[in-house]
């Protein structure tokens, strides 16, 4: 039986499990780790494709279905346990050395989606490239680009650290039990250094989810409510003229790079506490 729960919907279309294993590149100098192999369908591919495979299940009651599977496998690792909880870096050091390069590549559980790629991003886990299948309408959030109605906190934090690519759509028919919304194949190119220069880390995020915070409002108000609390409006209406940057513009139509110039400037002048 499925377990709804852990966004159990197994992929039963073997040439969509191959779409997905050539996005990534794979080859037997190359290692991959799964998220959530399941019955196995796609981690045999994976075995096939690449030198090692480490994949990381949840749920107890499959260990033995992917034991039988992947018996014919020797370069083929189950780790049981949550992804979201797990030492990735140490794993990856025990069980995947001697590679050249390492993908994650899986059919993400829905519901968990963001979390686990935003620790995949922040960890600055020695990864080339990130393949997934998710929702489309998160595949399409995290590929947005300003000014566009999906662009936000998430597309920018993803551009942040990769260049993020929907490879393709794929129907609710290829999944037992079928998933209630429609999903993409995207592919995360993960970045060497970031885009841009950014001074802090935590204060380029905290003003982009500020920036964000109401769509409605103006950046000016966002930034107002959430992030210079303490500052005289007059203060960040000038900051924002000397740094070019229409204080009546709203969040979703900034760059990373506006993004960037904002926070490195609020740091500089004081502004932003850190
Ligand atoms: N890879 C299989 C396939 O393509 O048919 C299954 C994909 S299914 C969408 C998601 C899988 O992730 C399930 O096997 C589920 O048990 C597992 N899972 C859910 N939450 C997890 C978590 N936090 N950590 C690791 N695996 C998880």
């Amino acid at each position: 039986s499925f377990k709804k729960s852990l966004g159990q919907n197994f992929l039963v279309d073997t040439n969509i499990l191959h779409n997905i294993v050539a996005e990534a590149d794979l080859t037997k100098e190359k290692g991959a780790i799964e998220i959530g192999p399941g019955i196995g369908a796609l981690t045999e591919q994976l075995g096939r494709a690449a030198g090692k495979v480490m994949a990381i299940e949840i749920d107890q009651r499959l260990l033995p279905i992917l034991q039988d599977t992947l018996s014919p496998y020797d370069n083929i690792e189950v780790v049981h346990g949550d992804v979201l909880e797990l030492d990735l870096k140490a794993l990856i050091q025990e069980k995947l050395s001697g590679v050249e390069k390492l993908s994650v590549v899986a059919n993400l559980p829905y519901y968990v989606t963001t979390p686990i790629l935003m620790k995949l991003l922040e960890e600055r886990l020695p990864l080339e490239n990130i393949v997934v299948m998710i929702q489309k309408e998160v595949a399409e959030r995290i590929a947005a680009k300003p000014g566009t109605k999906d662009y936000g906190s998430l597309s920018v934090a993803a551009q942040f650290y990769a260049e993020p690519e929907v490879a393709m759509i794929v129907p609710a028919s290829v999944f037992i039990p079928r998933p209630n919304v429609d999903s993409a194949v995207i592919r995360l190119k993960i970045r060497d250094r970031p885009p841009v220069d950014v001074d802090d880390q935590d204060v380029f995020f905290r003003v982009v989810r500020s920036s964000f915070a109401q769509r409605r409002k103006t950046l000016l108000n966002n930034l107002m409510n959430g992030l210079f609390l303490k500052t005289q409006k007059d203060e960040v209406i000038q900051m924002l003229a000397d740094i070019g940057i229409e204080p009546t513009r709203r969040g979703e139509t900034l760059s990373i790079e506006e993004f960037a110039r904002l926070a490195n400037e609020g740091l500089r002048r004081g502004l932003i506490g850190q």
